[in-house]
């Protein structure tokens, strides 16, 4: 077992003031021992980030703080195989994805790195001595607190572009994964440049460190992503001391596909998003499949024969196209919403234990399909974070939209046709943060994501991500001199 310490306030606090295990949710055994701190750990941290915020120049030099990501980013290259591994031990998901989340990050926080030397306000002139500056300065002290499903990518995500902006961060990373997610901010704590102070890491538990950390007047905003329900009990408990928050929150994301839809594509695409994919617990997932009456069924054939071959397994394995589910609660979760779909619905595929596994220890599931739900369901309404996928139909456009919008989430959405003008018409009406043409999951450092209704507030990655972790200040220059005075001084 992995023994972790976390840098708070400029030094290495171990698992003496207490701990938490992780185990490995494809064999049960334990795999990372991580300290639980507490909210003296939490105020500690607090006061050396607002220290470090005055004392230093990382908020006022963005060619230092590009030299730290560009650094940063150097170092996550070169543990790539080393941080995968780390990521599928604790969280399951299969080696190969593992390493695609990793390296992915090198790109987001390079891409981080070039933005932190472009922010930058405006001048405007209000007559011949009267000039208006409005300075772009960094929120001040900024809480990431992260989910544990992708979650060096989700952190990342935040504290890329809010290291940019010139913002001193505390990292609290999901306790499911915090081993792996301390291994990536250790290559930060320990880059030439960084001020002490800037980065601290507050593991333990989200009611006890989380919640001190939303309650703290020291922090200036709070960037969320995780369940919808701790985004709203957030937003209450930060409303005391008036804070800036970002939520990136959950989804229940509707695949279109029309009868004119290139099937080759769009089957593919839909069983790695919702099944394959991180075991359907992804906020993108696209959990409800609408499709077009007249192509039901042979849509539901191909799906079945799809997810008939896949091979589920421990995540290590190069054989294995899925892994375990993450957390024995969530495992139970997903079971529960099988057995109401059983219930409640026409089982289509799936539904059944995995043969060959112990799964009083290992958290594996079958990808499961229902059809003929009642779009008022839970199965349809709520999201599962699993692999299972409910098929509804539509016989026209706006039936389709009609259904894609009839969910409080607007995560994302897919439209798969080969008509472009069905593609625009429905794109357009679709009421969420990203919609994929013909496509899906397809995430770039440049584009920014986010939800509509309850899948969040605020945007995430390229500039206006980076924009969400600032302030504006605008100092007004009056240089008029009173009336009856001479006139300029000279010299
Ligand atoms: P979660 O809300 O249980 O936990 C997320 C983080 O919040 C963890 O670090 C947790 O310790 C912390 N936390 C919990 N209670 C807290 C509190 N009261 N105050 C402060 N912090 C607290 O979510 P999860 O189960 O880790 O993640 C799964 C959820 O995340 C799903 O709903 C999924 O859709 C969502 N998600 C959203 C996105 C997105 O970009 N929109 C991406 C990935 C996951």
């Amino acid at each position: 077992m992995k023994e972790y310490s976390v840098f708070v306030a400029g030094e290495w606090v171990d698992t003496s003031v207490g701990s938490n295990i992780i185990t490995d949710p494809a064999t049960g055994k334990e795999v990372s021992r991580i300290p639980a701190l507490t909210s003296e750990h939490v105020d500690a941290a607090v006061k050396a980030a607002e220290r470090a915020m005055e004392e230093s120049r990382w908020a006022s030099d963005g060619r230092l703080r590009a030299d730290v990501l560009s650094e940063w980013a150097d170092r996550i290259a070169k543990n790539v195989d080393e941080l995968a591994k780390q990521l599928t031990l604790e969280n399951g998901k299969l080696l190969g994805e593992a390493k695609f989340e990793i390296c992915n990050q090198v790109n987001v926080i390079r891409y981080n790195a070039g933005l932190a030397r472009t922010v930058c306000g405006r001048s405007q002139s209000f007559g011949p001595d009267v000039m208006g500056v409005v300075v772009r300065e960094p929120m001040g002290v900024v809480a990431v607190i992260s989910p544990w499903n992708w979650p060096i990518s989700l952190m990342v995500r935040d504290m890329a572009p809010a290291l940019a902006a010139g913002n001193a961060l505390l990292c609290k990373p999901a306790s499911q994964t915090a081993g792996v997610s301390i291994d990536v901010l250790k290559l930060l704590a320990e880059c030439e440049g960084l001020p002490s102070g800037i980065l601290s890491m507050l593991t333990g538990s989200g009611s006890k460190v989380g919640h001190s950390m939303v309650e703290h007047p020291g922090i200036d905003m709070i960037a969320f992503t995780g369940d919808g329900s701790t985004g709203k009990q957030i937003t209450r408990d930060a409303a005391d001391t008036v804070k800036k928050i970002a939520l990136e929150l959950g989804g229940k994301s509707p695949f279109v596909i029309c009868s004119d839809a290139n099937l080759e594509k769009a089957i593919p695409e839909l069983v790695s998003a919702v099944f394959t994919t991180t075991c359907g617990q992804i906020c993108t997932a696209p959990s409800r499949l609408l499709v077009e009456s007249s192509l039901k069924q042979e849509v539901c054939e191909r799906l079945k024969d799809a997810i008939a071959n896949i091979r589920i397994g421990n995540g290590m394995d190069p054989q294995s196209q899925m892994g375990a589910i993450s957390t024995r609660s969530q495992y139970e979760k997903v079971l529960s919403y099988i057995e109401m779909g059983k219930k409640e619905a026409t089982l289509v595929a799936g539904g059944e234990p995995v043969e060959g596994v112990d799964l009083s220890v290992s958290n594996f599931v079958a990808p499961s399909i229902f059809s003929d739900v009642d779009r008022h369901s839970p199965l349809v309404q709520e999201e599962i974070f699993g692999p299972i996928l409910t098929v509804q139909t539509f016989d026209t456009d706006d039936e389709a939209i009609e259904l894609a919008n009839d969910t409080p989430f607007g995560l994302a959405s897919a439209v798969f046709t080969e008509n472009l003008h069905r593609a625009w018409y429905l794109s357009r009406r679709i009421k969420a943060g990203t919609v994929w043409v013909n496509t899906y999951n397809r995430f770039y450092a440049e584009t920014e994501v986010g939800g509509y209704k309850e899948s969040g507030v605020g945007r995430m990655a390229g500039h206006d991500g980076l924009m969400e972790f600032t302030q504006t200040k605008h100092i007004n220059f009056d240089s008029v001199l009173p009336t009856g005075s001479a006139g300029r001084t000279s010299g």
